[in-house]
């Protein structure tokens, strides 16, 4: 109990002297780096946890070092683009503290998420309105706090700027083909390539400052030729921007990254066709940035879950609770998360997390990978009293008790960001720990700094 919650405190404590440090100097690199010193693998905090805490009450892991380690993979693979993380998708502080450190922009879609990235420190440069239909309120803020860059794509929004924001540096945000990704968002923003020219030519006679063009594939986007095809239309309305007397210096490719490998889709398969496509279409100086969510905070945070209670369905559908030899039965595991709080990214995020066995009467059963026990059909559900709290259908499990563990894996993206205490279950809480070396954060600080020389 002391140590992990002791760690948690180290990181908040060495996070926060460096985040104190208003300009940006040297001495944030030492601090941050204490960061490093705490190493425990993610199962090693889950099996301390559960050995030490006689709750049962369901927790994450967060894993700062995979935050860092998906940082460096996004720098060498993707150099040109500057990420500007979403901070919609998991605003965990520390996350959100670890990305401050590696010197990552943000974007953000209210008032209340631009205010909370410039308490961190965040220079208003680094720093995207990407929310294309803004509240005036918002949009007030953003000019007082010298937020500059903002996207839009309706004719309103442009007279908002015009009375609200006097310094705006506007990114017209384009329409784009969003078929091939789970959550879709063109049935809601975007300006087609001919609503395109006609926003551009009522901006130009308002006089607002447009530098440039956004767009999105979509969340959770299974094929990499949607960038490819997303790039080419933004070259298109690049250049119905130049024949109406724009200059655009920036494109902004959204986000949409696989926040981990699968049969469909990888990071280097989407790297590899954006580079080309960005290279090939957009000269050096035209600025590239991106607005990763799901990519940085999936893979860095792990669920452990509770059964706390469970039902036996026998082959003949009768639920009496006794096991017979032939009975085959199926179990319905209750668990002490679900829809309405951490795995509401099954709703909203279309999401199929995996269940996973963690521990059986007092044995890690993670420890031995795979698990010889016979498996059963069962159906997992959350906490709450509401039948739609199903977190799977139908999936394979071992026969496993009440006070036996489930985890899932990659819950980061989509997940403690939405959560609600419905029924008066609290959010899960969350322990902190770091898999990676102080060498490797060293060599994400030195790229921030080789591109800020640059
Ligand atoms: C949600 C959102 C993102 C992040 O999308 P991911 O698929 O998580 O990378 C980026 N930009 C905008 C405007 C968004 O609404």
């Amino acid at each position: 109990m002391k140590e992990y919650p002791g760690i948690a405190n180290e990181i908040i404590a060495s996070i926060n002297a460096q985040t104190s440090v208003k300009s940006e100097d040297v001495k944030s690199q030492n601090a941050f780096a204490n960061l490093f010193k705490c190493t425990h693998s993610v199962q090693d905090v889950i099996k301390n946890h559960i050995l030490e805490n006689e709750d049962e009450d369901p927790f994450f892991v967060c894993d700062i070092g995979q935050v860092v380690r998906q940082h460096i993979k996004w720098v060498r693979n993707l150099p040109r683009i500057e990420p500007f993380y979403a901070v919609k998708c998991c605003g965990d502080p520390l996350l959100l503290k670890t990305m401050v450190s590696m010197g990552t922009g943000f974007d953000c879609a209210s008032r209340g998420e631009m205010q909370n990235m410039l308490n961190y420190g965040v220079p208003p440069s680094k720093i995207i309105y990407a929310n294309p239909c803004k509240q005036n309120s918002h949009i007030r803020f953003a000019s007082e706090k010298g937020i500059e860059m903002m996207t839009f794509d309706n004719v309103d929004e442009l007279y908002k700027v015009k009375k609200y924001h006097k310094s705006a540096k506007m990114v017209l945000r384009v329409l784009i083909d969003d078929s091939n990704s789970l959550c879709k968002f063109s049935s809601k923003f975007g300006a087609s390539p001919s609503a395109a020219r006609e926003l551009l030519e009522k901006a130009r006679e308002l006089g607002i400052n447009v530098i440039g063009v956004s767009f999105h594939v979509g969340s959770g986007c299974f094929a990499s030729s949607s960038f490819r095809d997303a790039v080419l239309v933004a070259r298109n309305v690049f250049d119905i921007g130049k024949e109406l007397g724009f200059d655009f210096t920036l494109l902004d490719v959204g986000g949409g990254f696989p926040g981990s490998d699968n049969e469909n889709i990888s990071f280097g398969e989407v790297c590899e066709v954006l580079r080309t496509a960005v290279d090939k279409y957009f000269p050096a100086h035209v600025r590239v940035i991106a607005e990763p969510g799901r990519y940085y905070s999936a893979s860095a945070f792990t669920i452990a879950t509770n059964i706390i209670a469970r039902r036996i369905v026998k082959r003949d559908g009768s639920d009496d609770g006794i096991v017979g030899n032939d009975d085959h039965p199926s179990f319905m595991y209750y668990i002490n998360d679900g829809i309405y709080g951490s795995f509401n990214s099954i709703m909203f995020d279309h999401q199929h997390p995996r269940p996973k066995p963690l521990c059986k009467n007092g044995q890690f059963l993670f420890d031995n990978g795979e698990t010889r026990e016979t498996e059963f059909n069962c159906s997992v559900w959350g906490p709450t009293c509401d039948s739609l709290d199903c977190l799977s259908k139908n999936t394979l499990l071992p026969e496993l008790d009440v006070g036996d563990w489930l985890y899932f894996d990659e819950m980061g993206a989509y997940t403690i960001s939405a959560a609600s205490e419905f029924n008066g279950f609290k959010k899960s809480k969350i322990l902190y720990t770091n898999t990676e070396t102080t060498e490797f954060l060293k060599i994400a600080i030195a790229a921030e700094q080789s591109k800020n020389l640059n």
